[in-house]
């Protein structure tokens, strides 16, 4: 249902584009991907522009996602969370029946009217999640761009999650692919601890958005 706009407030978006999930347990889906700008923090091999963007209204964000055909969108950034007034873009997506998927560095609140959560904690912040982060993900994704065992341990104690993956980091196109399998050897032949299974970024090797 189309609800009557009484405020056009307006977002930092990169882009918004509609493909299929290209990672984690829902690779695959069609989605609608809304890319917001800014972030909390400053990966050095970050692959995302997320100081390169404009000012959209909300209304111009809802036309762009209503012509598409997905009905899962995935709110990414950038950090969404970050976001001042993203409730009400949310609650308008939700009132016209999308679910709403999330990806976050997990470190600030998430939003209530979010479907699912996949988060990608950031090694290189430890202490910034010793401190305080999400309790609970459906997804953890960590990106192996260093010896990032004594991190995954830190995280599923801080996070639990139905799923936690091990990425491997590409730099200059290169993916450090042995040494994240190596790792994951490693985290998977402790007994008794949550298993972590391999995710790929498949978009950029099929060559999709
Ligand atoms: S948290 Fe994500 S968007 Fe932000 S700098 Fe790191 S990789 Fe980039």
């Amino acid at each position: 249902m189309k609800k009557q706009l009484i405020s056009d407030p307006h977002f930092p978006i990169v882009e918004i584009f509609e493909s299929l999930q290209g990672e984690g347990a829902n690779t695959g889906m069609p989605s609608i991907f809304v890319r917001f700008g800014k972030c909390n923090l400053a990966c050095p091999w970050c692959d995302t522009n997320y100081n390169e963007f404009e000012q959209w209204s909300l209304s111009q964000i809802l036309a762009k996602v209503r012509s598409f055909s997905a009905k899962n969108i995935i709110i990414t950034g950038g950090e969404p969370t970050i976001q001042a007034g993203i409730s009400l873009l949310l609650d308008q997506l939700k009132a016209e029946g999308y679910f709403l998927a999330i990806e976050t560095n997990g470190l600030k609140e998430i939003p209530s009217q979010i479907d699912y959560i996949a988060t990608s904690p950031k090694a290189m912040y430890a202490e910034k999640y010793e401190r305080r982060c999400i309790p609970f993900a459906h997804e953890v994704r960590i990106v192996a761009d260093e010896n990032v065992q004594t991190f995954c341990e830190l995280i599923e104690s801080k996070i639990k999650a139905e799923h936690y993956y091990l990425s491997p980091c590409e730099i200059n196109g290169e993916m450090n692919l042995l040494d994240t399998i190596t790792q994951l050897g490693q985290l998977n032949q402790r007994p008794n601890k949550p298993k972590w299974q391999l995710s790929i970024q498949t978009h950029k090797l099929i060559g999709i958005e």
